[in-house]
């Protein structure tokens, strides 16, 4: 029963990202059940996810066609390697079908676990691309305070969120951090096109320093998203390709987020925001969680260079047990599978406007600071004071407090410090959205409440 399984978990299972004083006292919610725009505990408690599992379970819950084409695989054939010249049928089908979805260029697929592993494996195929073109001096990469990249080691260092480094060490000479583009909390008196200019010229000042010969890469997500769902300044990833272009640094969009319809396309990188990456990183929704599955989309150019036969000699002596693993795969095809037949993409474009206005109308409550984002992928800034932006002290725990108001009206929403992120299964209808923000209307003036308590 739902207590002993919670005394199991209490002794045995390390979460990760986890207040253990917190846990210890309050214990875990168990989510046993899930169905479409809906999850439930232990208890017979059904929530709104308003996360997506954790900005991944873009087609929703419950899919039995995903479990199925699962079921279907690993009967089969459930898992052999990927190595030499050993391959599987879904990951061969799953790799045309990225290389079909993703901007024209990009038609190679390495693949990882997850997000980390395949931004770490990244980093690894840049470096040894370098090497190949007889420039091993191109090692360092560029990132940016407040990016998330994972938390492998090499992931972990390119994440920009000081907190996640306080207790670890970080690879310090491979990683240089830029500052993220907040227009929120952007330097007094500037205008959002002064702030691109800056950002921009902060970029090539770096480049000057550490000299382009020594520079490999640039990674960015198009929206910053476990960093506060940053929405960088008009023409910002332009330029910073531009800007990358002209000193060949490969230009990395980090879609782990984004990609898969949050933003209402497949890769926001093109479609939205007018770059076309050397590499785009992906996971999370890539199978919409139903199973562990990260991978590289590679560019025709830099391919070339690793791997064809007319560059003959060397071995790519990187990779994973599980890259390309069948069941993941499969999983991956069947959820690509239903977004382009429910044109899932097509309703975040409908409701993902409909969203942003509405919890825009939560801006009359008295912590909330800033509302932003961009279609289902959204946020809410607390503060102290909306003047001044002066935030409300840490031991306020504002973000928790609402989070927790929403989940006892039914409807999860993440706290992150400050801040509130609402990622919703891309499957919300207006209806839900309605229902969402009344709840989120009524946690927000609870919460307010009990602050003044
Ligand atoms: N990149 C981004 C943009 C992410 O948001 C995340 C996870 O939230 C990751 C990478 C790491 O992915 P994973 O947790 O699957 O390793």
């Amino acid at each position: 029963d739902a207590k002993t399984l919670w005394q199991k978990d209490k002794d045995h299972f390390i979460h990760p990202f986890t207040d253990f004083s917190v846990f210890h006292e309050e214990g875990c919610d168990l989510i046993t059940d899930s169905e479409g725009i809906y999850v439930q505990d232990a208890k017979g408690n059904r929530f709104i996810d308003g996360i997506a599992g954790l900005w991944c379970v873009n087609v929703g819950h419950g899919r039995a066609e995903i479990g199925q084409a699962m079921a279907e695989q690993a009967t089969r054939m459930a898992y052999f390697s990927t190595f030499n010249n050993l391959s599987n049928a879904p990951a061969a089908e799953l790799s045309a079908k990225l290389a079909e979805l993703a901007p024209a260029h990009l038609n190679h697929v390495f693949y990882s676990c997850g997000g980390s592993t395949a931004n770490d494996a990244t980093i690894r195929l840049v470096h040894y691309y370098f090497n190949r073109l007889g420039k091993p001096n191109k090692k360092r990469i560029i990132s940016r305070n407040n990016a998330y990249h994972g938390t492998t080691y090499l992931a972990a260092t390119l994440t920009g969120i000081e907190s996640n480094n306080w207790d670890f060490d970080t690879l310090d000479h491979l990683v240089t951090h830029l500052s993220e583009a907040n227009c929120y909390r952007r330097p007094e008196g500037m205008s959002e096109a002064e702030y691109c200019d800056h950002l921009v010229a902060e970029f090539e000042d770096t480049i000057a320093e550490i000299g382009a010969d020594n520079i490999a890469a640039f990674i960015a997500e198009p929206i910053m998203g476990a960093g506060g769902v940053l929405v960088a300044p008009e023409g910002y990833h332009k330029r910073m390709q531009a800007v990358c272009r002209a000193n060949e640094i490969l230009f990395i969009a980090d879609e782990v987020v984004t990609g898969f319809g949050r933003l209402g396309h497949f890769f926001a990188s093109e479609a939205v925001f007018e770059t076309q990456p050397d590499i785009i990183n992906c996971a999370k929704g890539l199978s919409s969680g139903y199973a562990p599955l990260g991978a590289t989309l590679i560019s025709d150019e830099i391919y070339e260079v690793l791997g064809t036969p007319q560059r003959k000699g060397g071995v790519l002596s990187t990779g994973f047990t599980y890259s390309g693993h069948p069941v993941s795969c499969a999983a991956a095809l069947k959820s690509i599978e239903i977004i382009e037949r429910e044109a899932i993409c097509e309703n975040v474009r409908e409701v993902g406007p409909y969203l942003e206005q509405q919890l825009k109308t939560l801006s009359h409550h008295a912590t909330v600071g800033n509302v932003r984002g961009s279609h289902f992928m959204m946020c809410l800034e607390n503060v102290a004071d909306k003047d001044t932006k002066e935030l409300l002290p840490v031991e306020a725990r504002v973000g928790d407090r609402i989070a927790f108001e929403a989940q006892k009206r039914g409807l999860i929403i993440r706290p992150v410090g400050h801040l509130n992120v609402i990622s919703p299964t891309l499957i919300w209808s207006r209806e839900t959205v309605d229902t969402a923000v009344a709840i989120l209307d009524e946690a927000l003036t609870a919460a307010t409440e009990s602050l003044k308590a």
